[in-house]
C-alpha cells in the first residue's frame, strides 16, 4: 500500500491503466481497496450508481469507508436512505457539510434560491454547498471511487476507469461502473436487494438537491430534470465535470 505523501510522485496511470484494462466493476474496486486501504473512500450522493458501488465495495471490504456532502438542500428520501445504508450495512457515512461563514455569506448576498436566476449564481452554490466541502475531504484521500457512467451526460462519454483528478489535488478517482448501462445498474439493485432512493419511483433519473430535481418523462435524457430550467451549458455541479 503507498503512503499518501508518496502517491502523487508514484502516480503512472499509463501503467495503470494498463493494470486494470481488463478488469470488471468489482474486480477494479478490489483492487482499488487493496491498493488504497483507509485512502480510499466511495463519494456518494446515493443515486443507484453510487448505491451499487458501495453494495459491491462492502461485499469486497465490510468496513469501507463511505463519504457524502450535505448540501443543506436534500430531500427527505435522501436522508432517508443514508440511514438505511447505515442499518443494512452497518458501516459509519462520513457526511460532510459547506463551509457554514462561507454559506452563510452566500446566503446573505444573494439569498436562498439564487440558483434561479443565473447560471453563475447556481454554479457558485454547488460550488459553496457542494464542491468545496468534498475538496476539502478528498484532500485527506488518494483515491475516491464515483459512479460516473460514460452512458449518462457527455461530459462523462470518455470517463476512464482510472483518471488523475486534478481539480482535486491530483489524487486518483476510480470509475468502476463506466462502462454499465443505466439498465444494467438497476439489474444490480434488483438482484442484491439494494435499498434505493424512493424518488426513482416517482419519475426522477438523477437526484441532487430538493429544488434543483424533479421527475422527467421516461424517454428524457437522465439528466433533463437537474436544473432544468436552463438553457445549455453543462448540467453538472463540478464534482464529476472534468475539465482537462
Ligand atoms: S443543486 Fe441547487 S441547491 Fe444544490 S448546491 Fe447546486 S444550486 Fe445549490
Amino acid at each position: 500500500m503507498l503512503d499518501g505523501d508518496d502517491l502523487a510522485l508514484e502516480i503512472d496511470l499509463p501503467a495503470l491503466l494498463d493494470e486494470v484494462e481488463f478488469f470488471d466493476a468489482q474486480t477494479l474496486l478490489a483492487w482499488a481497496l487493496e491498493r488504497f486501504g483507509r485512502r480510499l473512500a466511495v463519494a456518494t450522493s446515493f443515486q443507484i450508481d453510487g448505491m451499487a458501488i458501495i453494495d459491491m465495495a462492502w461485499r469486497i471490504d465490510p468496513h469501507v469507508r463511505i463519504i457524502t456532502v450535505d448540501s443543506g438542500r436534500l430531500p427527505s428520501e435522501t436522508h432517508a436512505l443514508m440511514d438505511a445504508v447505515r442499518e443494512k450495512y452497518q458501516v459509519p457515512i462520513e457526511v460532510f457539510y459547506p463551509n457554514t461563514a462561507e454559506l452563510e455569506g452566500f446566503v446573505r448576498r444573494e439569498g436562498l434560491n439564487p440558483f434561479l436566476r443565473s447560471v453563475d449564481l447556481r454554479k457558485q452554490c454547488c460550488s459553496i454547498r457542494k464542491v468545496h466541502p468534498l475538496r476539502k475531504v478528498l484532500g485527506g484521500l488518494d483515491a475516491w471511487v464515483s459512479g460516473v457512467r460514460r452512458d449518462q451526460y457527455f461530459t462523462r462519454s470518455d470517463a476512464q476507469p482510472l483518471e488523475v483528478d486534478a481539480a482535486n489535488g491530483g489524487l486518483i478517482k476510480v470509475n468502476p461502473l463506466i462502462t454499465r448501462t443505466e439498465a444494467e445498474v438497476w439489474h444490480y439493485i434488483r438482484e442484491w436487494d439494494v435499498p434505493y432512493n424512493p424518488l426513482y419511483d416517482q419519475g426522477y433519473t438523477s437526484i441532487g438537491c430538493a429544488p434543483c430535481t424533479r421527475a422527467v418523462a421516461p424517454d428524457a435524457p437522465p439528466r433533463a430534470g437537474r436544473w432544468w430550467w436552463e438553457d445549455g451549458g453543462h448540467k453538472e455541479c463540478g464534482i464529476n465535470y472534468r475539465t482537462d
